[in-house]
C-alpha cells in the first residue's frame, strides 16, 4: 500500500477546517484535525504528522507558540494560514521557522501547490547548493554553468542576479523573505533596507519576464518577500 502523508490541520473555524480537510483527502493525504492550540500540541507529538497547516489566530494560544514548540525538536514543514492584513504576523511566523504561508481566502490548487513544495523540501532538497538544471516553463536555471536561459537564450544575468534567481529557484514554490534573501546574497552586515534587492529584481525581471509588470516566474509577496513559480516536475 502506498504511504499517505499525514497532515495536521490546526484551525478553529469549523468551516475552514472542513474545507481544508476535504481538499487534502481528495488529494490522497491523511488528515488529523485540531480545533485549538492545546489539541495541536498533543497531536503533533502523538501522531507525528509529515506536515502542519497552522492557523495563526487560535482561541487558546498564539499560533506562533506552536511554531516555537515544534522547532525545538523537529524540522517538519509548517505552513501558516493567515488572514489578510496580517503581514507582520506572517513575517514573524517565517522568522520563527514556518516554511511558508497561505492567505485566506485560498483555493484548492494554491493549497496543494504549497504542500507539495514544502514536502519536496522536507524530502531533502537543500537550498543554495544545487546541481544540474531546473526548468520552469520557458525558464531554465543551469546551476552548473551558473546561467539562466529563457527559451534557450542566455538571459545575461550578472553574478548577483544569478545568485538571487538560483536561491529562489532552490526554494521554488515557497516564499523567501526579503531579510533571508538579503542575508544570503549580501551577508548579515548589509545595511540600508531592501533597496538594493529591489533594484536587482527589477533588472532580473527585465531580463527574464516578457512583461516585468506581470511576472510569470518570480512573484512579489507584498511586505514579505519573493516566490518563484513551481519548477516543472
Ligand atoms: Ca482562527
Amino acid at each position: 500500500m502506498e504511504y499517505r502523508e499525514r497532515i495536521l490541520v490546526v484551525e478553529d473555524e469549523q468551516s475552514i477546517r472542513s474545507f481544508i480537510s476535504a481538499i487534502l483527502r481528495v488529494n490522497g493525504y491523511e488528515v488529523i484535525p485540531a480545533e485549538n492550540g492545546s489539541q495541536a500540541l498533543t497531536l503533533v507529538t502523538s501522531r507525528c504528522p509529515d506536515l502542519v497547516i497552522l492557523d495563526l489566530g487560535l482561541p487558546d494560544m498564539d499560533g506562533s507558540s506552536i511554531i516555537k514548540f515544534v522547532r525545538n525538536w523537529s524540522q517538519m514543514p509548517i505552513i501558516v494560514v493567515s488572514a489578510r492584513m496580517q503581514e507582520r504576523d506572517k513575517v514573524e511566523a517565517l522568522d520563527l521557522g514556518a516554511d511558508d504561508y497561505i492567505t485566506k481566502p485560498f483555493g484548492p490548487s494554491e493549497l496543494t501547490a504549497r504542500i507539495r513544495a514544502a514536502l519536496r523540501h522536507a524530502g531533502g532538497i537543500s537550498g543554495g547548493v544545487q546541481e544540474g538544471s531546473v526548468r520552469c516553463g520557458e525558464l531554465t536555471i543551469d546551476y552548473d554553468k551558473r546561467r539562466v536561459f529563457v527559451s534557450g537564450r542566455d538571459a545575461g544575468l550578472t553574478q548577483v542576479e544569478f545568485r538571487i534567481v538560483a536561491y529562489l529557484g532552490a526554494y521554488a514554490g515557497k516564499v523567501v523573505t526579503y531579510d533571508r534573501l538579503m542575508r544570503e546574497i549580501w551577508g548579515p552586515g548589509m545595511k540600508g533596507g531592501n533597496q538594493i534587492l529591489r533594484v536587482n529584481m527589477a533588472n532580473i525581471r527585465r531580463k527574464i519576464e516578457i512583461s516585468p509588470a506581470e511576472p510569470r516566474y518570480i512573484f512579489t509577496e507584498a511586505g514579505v518577500g519573493y516566490r518563484m513559480a513551481d519548477i516543472d516536475p
